[in-house]
């Protein structure tokens, strides 16, 4: 027999508890710890919830008797009887996942009630009109989610009773009507299901907690922990907690609340509440709830007992705290609390500001922040020029930051379908629910015309850190027609539109936006990862401008500085198409000559930004026929300065296709079969930087040489670089202390890689292309059939985005420990895309690289990976020495 403890009271566990309790669950016994006013009740564990799936999804007698004990303790704690006729327990039923996935599964409220338990009710509340709205309540939710009955036939009953009461709102219908609408929402349970609606409470709960379990797997549930990388298989938790009531008249209420504001972090408490509500209205979003500082003058001793309690939660946890709260005539009920879910602006100002006020380390603040989430942070803003000029249509609710720019979409699923299109979009709708899920992803930014800073676009917005404005009263959306009409403006799914989710401001069109800043607080947090991380983080940069841009956001160097780039400008384009055809050297030379001195300009430039940093130059890499003229117009004027006929020319164009350009004439083989291009290249860099040392900044040139796999092969270029270097500082009679290095990105050169450090000063793992060519996944097309590896859970993570470290990785540490075994100082890094992925990022660390190099904008992502790294290797450390001793 399975002896097993599955159930647990709120007295019985702790915060720590979590895997076990789901975050909810533990979190409610630490508060039942701390004496505040928690709701009694108990959790079914996360245990029961996988054995529930183990065991067809069928709920065990062992099971069933533990959740009766604890009814009968809550019963005793309470001095209350579940389905007494005098004065009932009453329970909500609500699911409570390790991770927290808010919205996405169910809930049942004033479970209990039954025909003899609402006159109990009733008499104990001295209340027959809230007593039937209770039950009614019930019958719908649990319809809904035990039986799946559609809300909408109950809705219907409910809409045909107020009619005949002659009232307009739910809260002024009266018992004798509720009670006619409970005996038709029976008469409807019958009908749909053939069967009665159950009068005996221990079903109805048996009913609740699998119906919880099962919405572990629901849809939505499944889609979220997919968008989440939440592992399927942790199970939910049910918490069965005692009935408080926050619809239980004028003096009763339910509310939301912060300890600080999630948008901007700033300390203050924030949220709403309604009076004489429950739970589910407020986040709901169909009535517009009152700021939680009118609580202040509607109930001061209330609001002053609220604030107090926020305090002493957030000083516990040491973190700002979501709570979910009910006033139940005059007296209050904590039900909920979490750490909160915030903007990234809020995550960084509230790690910074709890340090500033003693409550977490440095150390500690480094970790409260997940490293892809300061991407949010790293968006273009509105420009300030732009926006004085724009439209503004109406403003909203603030919901959550950033400028969003796109065209007018009025459902999730257009959304969806326009943004694989790529086009941009904005989702307009009336109110979201959890089936918009796909398409929030897709849009972005969320404007919704109802609901308040808790509706469901809000937190599900905020934590996907996209803009939100919410509750833009003015705005009304007609979903069917597909317009929206703001004030006298009506808009098509053809016209676009601009939100500033920091203001709540909705413009009309397009408003230009500027590159982000790292000032304040993310900055300060910033210096706090270079004091701790090892690892040096450097950008993939072609241009001045990028070069800037990397410094700005703290990159150490440039570690990647694609020539070709350069080769595509209007001023070059020419003359490289010149160089490519030419018939003979003279030829090449000559339109070489034409590009050097450019060349040299473009490295100069970057040098100068760079005033003496690191910069990694890499040599032409692309096949050449991508350079080649299309038009008439283009190949006549390269034939012309080539003297050939337009004829000749196009054969010679011809000649240079490839079937595999991929894996054809490209990287270090074009300068195989055409030495000059690397030389020239060579010479410009080394002009350039003998121009700066002139000018007192000591530039030591990086020259890296792409898509070795062969060491005599790389030997071949790189003393041809090396002998145009030396011969350029001597005619000069200067010296230049620079570096001849390659990329590792052919399997091959990793598993040689000792023989290619006898030539290499150092490597940096091009990590695209041993990506491609370790999988044998073309990296321009495999999107196509990734999508279906991931979607099937072949593969966990894009291979391209993230490493693959049991495959490309486990080549990557060969070649590490092959090139140190040759050359011990070998410099190494990475500038493939992966080098601005957090886990690819500690990946970098762990295999002894000096650098990983990313995208400018990636750069305070991975400048706080590599601190987060170090940070959990020193924890990892300090657990073995503890359990040394
Ligand atoms: C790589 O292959 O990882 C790399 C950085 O080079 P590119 O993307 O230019 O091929
Ligand atoms: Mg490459």
């Amino acid at each position: 027999m399975d002896n097993k403890k599955y159930v647990y009271g709120f007295d019985e566990g702790n915060k720590d508890m979590r895997s076990l309790l789901g975050g909810k669950g533990a979190n409610l016994a630490e508060m039942t710890k701390l004496g505040i006013n928690v709701p009694f009740g108990f959790t079914v564990s996360t245990e029961a919830c996988i054995r529930y799936y183990a065991e067809d999804k069928q709920l065990w007698d062992e099971l069933v008797d533990e959740i009766k004990k604890h009814i009968k303790k809550t019963e005793e704690v309470l001095g209350k009887k579940f389905g007494d006729n005098e004065n009932p327990l009453l329970f909500s039923v609500r699911s409570g996942a390790v991770v927290s996935m808010p919205g996405m599964m169910d809930t049942v409220l004033n479970l209990g009630l039954t025909d003899v338990s609402v006159e109990g009710l009733a008499k104990s509340t001295n209340n027959p009109r809230f007593a039937y709205d209770s039950y009614r309540r019930f019958i719908q939710m649990f319809s809904d989610v035990s039986k799946g009955l559609d809300s909408e036939h109950f809705e219907e009953i409910l809409a045909d009773e107020r009619q005949k009461a002659g009232v307009e709102l739910d809260k002024d219908i009266p018992a004798e009507n509720l009670k006619e609408v409970v005996r038709r929402y029976k008469e409807l349970y019958k009908k749909e299901l053939g069967e009665e609606f159950p009068q005996d409470p221990i079903e109805q709960l048996l009913a609740a907690v699998a119906a919880v379990f099962a919405s572990w797997n629901n849809e939505r549930a499944i889609l979220y922990r997919r968008l989440n990388s939440i592992p399927h298989d942790l199970g939910t938790a049910v918490n069965v907690q005692s009935m408080v009531f926050g619809n239980n008249g004028e003096t009763s209420g339910t509310g939301v609340a912060f300890s600080r504001d999630p948008s901007t972090g700033e300390n203050v408490l924030y949220g709403e509440y309604l009076i004489n509500a429950q739970g589910e209205d407020v986040v709901a979003g169909i009535r517009t709830p009152s700021h939680i500082s009118e609580l202040e003058k509607q109930m001061p001793e209330v609001y002053k007992e609220f604030y107090d309690t926020a305090q002493k939660l957030e000083n516990h946890y040491r973190d700002m705290q979501d709570l979910e709260f009910t006033i139940d005539n005059g007296k209050l009920y904590i039900l909920q609390t979490r750490n909160g879910k915030r903007t990234a602006q809020a995550a960084v100002n509230i790690a910074v500001e709890l340090v500033n006020e003693g409550l977490r380390t440095k150390d500690e603040a480094l970790l409260m922040i997940e490293p892809t989430q300061l991407d949010q942070l790293l968006h273009p803003t509105f420009d300030e020029k732009a926006l004085e000029k724009a439209e503004k249509l109406t403003k909203g609710l603030a919901a959550s930051p950033g400028a969003a720019t796109g065209y007018i979409s009025f459902s999730a699923g257009d959304a969806t379908l326009r943004n694989a299109k790529n086009e941009p979009v904005i989702l307009v709708r009336t109110e979201t629910s959890p089936e918009d899920l796909q398409g929030m992803d897709s849009a972005k930014g969320i404007l919704t015309s109802r609901g308040g800073m808790t509706s469901h676009a809000a937190v599900v917005a905020r934590g996907m850190g996209k803009c939100c404005v919410a509750g833009a009263h003015e705005v009304l959306v007609n979903e069917k027609e597909k317009t929206v009409t703001i004030g006298d403006v009506v808009l098509g799914e053809n016209d676009m539109i601009s939100l500033d989710g920091s203001t709540g401001i909705v413009y009309k069109g397009e408003v230009a936006t500027n590159d982000p800043e790292l000032s304040g607080n993310f900055a300060t947090l910033m210096s706090w990862a270079d004091e701790v991380r090892r690892l040096q983080i450097r950008a993939n940069a072609d241009t001045p401008h990028d070069a800037q841009q990397a410094l700005d956001l703290g990159a150490e160097g440039v570690g990647l500085c694609r020539t070709e780039h350069m080769f595509f400008a209007e001023d070059r384009i020419n003359a490289v198409r010149e160089m490519i055809l030419s018939n003979t050297l003279a030829q090449r030379e000559k339109a070489l000559a034409k590009i050097e001195p450019i060349q040299e300009e473009d490295f100069y430039d970057i040098y100068k930004v760079m005033n003496g940093k690191a910069v990694t130059i890499r040599l032409l890499d692309p096949p050449l026929h991508e350079f080649l003229p299309h038009t008439d117009e283009d190949i006549a004027i390269v034939a012309k300065e080539l003297g050939v006929t337009i004829l000749e020319q196009k054969k010679a164009i011809d000649d240079l296709h490839e079937v595999n350009p991929m894996l054809g004439h490209r990287g270090l083989r074009l300068a195989i079969t055409f030495p000059e291009i690397y030389q020239m290249q060579a010479r410009a860099i080394t002009k350039a930087a003998l121009r700066m040392k002139e000018e007192g900044v000591d530039v030591k040139p990086e020259i890296m040489i792409p898509l070795a796999g062969d060491a005599k092969e790389l030997e071949v270029v790189a003393s041809s670089i090396r002998a145009e270097i030396d011969k350029l500082c001597e005619e000069n009679g200067q010296e230049l202390d620079y570096h001849i290095g390659t990329m590792i990105e052919i399997p091959r050169a990793t598993l040689l890689a000792d023989e290619i450090a006898e030539v290499a000063e150092f490597f940096s793992f091009g990590t695209n292309d041993l990506t491609q060519m370790t999988y044998g996944f073309s990296r321009d097309d495999a999107g196509k059939f990734l999508a279906q590896y991931l979607d099937d859970g072949i593969f966990e993570k894009d291979p391209f985005q993230v490493i693959d470290q049991k495959g490309v990785g486990k080549l990557m540490k060969n070649a590490v420990k092959l090139g140190k075994r040759t050359r011990p100082n070998i410099k190494l890094g990475i500038c493939g895309e992966h080098g601005g992925e957090p886990s690819s990022v500690a990946f970098c660390d762990e295999i002894g690289l000096d650098y990983v190099s990313c995208s400018p904008f990636r750069v305070p992502i991975s400048r706080l990976s590599a601190a987060q790294k170090t940070l959990r290797d020193r924890q990892l450390q300090m657990t073995r020495i503890t359990e040394l001793f």
